[in-house]
């Protein structure tokens, strides 16, 4: 990275007052969840995007983080969380493991991180691996796992999951990620290609619930690796 992040780390608009009005929109949105709420408050939205974007990192917006990929706005990101941590319990859960698949820029890992004991993220594109394992690892976020691979397939090695996130959408659950959900997880996703819907499969025992929200719009889950 050209610039240091620790010097690029409390500056005018990117300032922790700036995330606060952030939270504040958040909440009026809708988000309830104090715990994720601190966790957005607490991560630096605007060192996970170019130095050219930070002034916009705090707006709800998606930005673009190279590779024709996207992060999603913060809204989106808040509720993705609450979702996982909450499943049909209006009050959140713990969480030990987590999935997600899309670490991209790594900004919704951190996020999750926040929220359990360990998030492991896998990504396709190995050059945005190699470039968000080193941001990770300057702010120093050491309970997510950074791995370049094929997220429709999971990670079976580091299954059962309390919840798996997935930050690309695909038409249907990409086939064996339910069965990587541990008792009582849950599965973050949104379903759909032109028209995408927020769903959440909640897994008790062998039985699943399906549960659909609101409309989203997220770039598209990809097979195989780049
Ligand atoms: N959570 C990310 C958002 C990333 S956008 C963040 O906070 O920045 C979605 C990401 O999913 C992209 O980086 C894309 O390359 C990745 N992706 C798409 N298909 C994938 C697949 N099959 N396996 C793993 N990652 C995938």
């Amino acid at each position: 990275m050209a610039e240091s992040l620790n010097l690029r780390a409390g500056i005018g608009m990117t300032s922790a007052r700036t995330r606060g009005r952030m939270v504040e929109r958040l909440r009026e949105q809708g988000i309830k969840d104090e715990i994720v709420l601190a966790a957005m408050g607490a991560v630096p939205r605007h060192l996970f995007v170019d130095q050219a974007l930070e002034s916009r990192a705090y707006e709800d917006t998606a930005l673009p983080i190279g590779f024709g990929q996207t992060i999603s706005n913060p809204y989106t990101v808040a509720r993705m969380a609450e979702l996982a941590r909450h499943g049909e319990a209006s009050q959140g859960h713990e969480l030990g493991r987590v999935l997600e698949i899309g670490l991209g820029c790594g900004y919704q890992a951190a996020v999750l991180g926040r929220l359990a004991r360990e998030v492991v993220s896998l990504e396709r594109i190995a050059a945005l691996v190699g470039k968000t394992r080193q941001r990770l690892r300057e702010l120093r976020v050491n309970n997510v796992k950074p791995k370049h691979g094929d997220g429709m397939a999971g990670a079976k090695d580091f299954a059962p999951f309390d919840a798996i996130v997935i930050a690309a959408a695909f038409a249907e659950v990409p086939h064996g990620l339910l069965a990587q959900l541990g008792d009582g997880g849950r599965l973050v996703m949104p379903l759909g290609n032109a028209t995408q819907t927020l769903c959440v499969f909640e897994r008790q025992g062998d039985q699943f619930t399906e549960r659909r929200l609101e409309g989203v719009k997220f770039v598209p889950l990809l097979p195989g690796v780049a």
